[in-house]
């Protein structure tokens, strides 16, 4: 076969591939439901089965496939009519279509698996923060331990720069320096630029206001976040939160009828839309806005 010949093949896979990630997501998805539910909780993932909130029976296997099972069952328990939340289709259904986004941003490449385990982690962080106003240590220690190794090991198994940061760091660094370790160095870089924001952030408020802002979640969800994404999609990250942050704070203010700025709305939820959203369209965005002034 020639090479173009190996283009087009790859060209109609992914259509393809798309479509299987997000089967895959729905069901990492009905997974997350399980981590959302019981992390905060303290409880298990693993051991028990899935069992209704309301009557505790066991769910059967065919009353637990994503999206469908609680469309059949119209959104209730088959054996005591309890409501199922809505969170749990939901977050089956995002998932399946943020598995199929990020195959189609990466294609078929070695870093995908760990493209899609990055974006696994932030919707649960994102939905856990939104029910429970936490960020579990249990995700994000995890998660910069995660980050870091696969920085290390991406860039070192590919030879590619898969990171946004790369080919930039590589012009500026020794050139003798092997690519992990440049691939490290970014997510130091990183993960001071996102960590370093947000603690710089509540300290300011705590001096300014007098009161605690955040928890350290935020912090740790940063480092994490930084490492992995870079320092340029991190900060973008950052003001992509701000934004949308504040424009659901101003919604819910004139939703309650509220002046008071003092109210919490959880954080993570938008920086985790951040995350997702640069590490989807990031460099192209960095790029567009960088043109607007060359
Ligand atoms: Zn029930």
């Amino acid at each position: 076969m020639n090479l173009p010949a190996i283009e087009n093949a790859t060209a109609l896979q992914l259509p393809i591939a798309c479509t299987l990630m997000a089967v895959l997501g729905a069901m990492i998805g009905s997974f997350l439901n399980v981590v959302i539910h019981r992390l905060p909780l303290e409880q298990s993932i693993v051991f028990p089965n899935s069992n209704c909130p309301k009557c505790r029976k066991p769910i059967k296997p065919y009353d637990n496939i994503p999206i469908l099972s609680f469309l059949a069952l119209r959104g209730r328990c088959r054996s005591c009519g309890a409501r199922i939340s809505p969170r749990y289709p939901a977050v089956e259904a995002l998932t399946a279509a943020l598995f199929a986004a990020v195959t189609w941003h990466d294609g078929l490449s070695f870093a995908l698996a760990f493209d899609l385990a990055f974006t696994a982690s932030l919707v649960a962080l994102v939905f856990i923060d939104a029910e429970n106003m936490i960020l579990p240590n249990a995700i994000t220690y995890p998660g910069i331990l995660f980050a870091l190794i696969t920085r290390l090991v991406v860039p070192y198994l590919t030879g590619s720069t898969h990171f946004e940061d790369l080919p930039q760091l590589i012009s500026i660094l020794p050139a003798r320096l092997p690519l992990g370790a440049v691939s490290l160095i970014g997510a130091l870089i990183g993960a001071v630029a996102g960590g370093g924001s947000l603690w710089l952030m509540g300290f300011l408020w705590e001096k300014v206001r007098g009161v605690e802002a955040m928890g350290f979640g935020d912090v740790k969800m940063m480092l994490m976040v930084g490492a992995y994404l870079g320092w340029r999609l991190t900060i973008l990250t950052i003001l992509l939160a701000a934004f949308t942050g504040s424009l659901a704070g101003v919604a819910v203010m004139l939703q309650r009828g509220q002046r008071n700025m003092q109210m919490m709305l959880p954080f993570g939820i938008f920086l985790g839309i951040g995350s997702i959203a640069s590490l989807l369209i990031g460099t192209r965005l960095i790029e567009w806005y960088a043109s607007q002034f060359s």
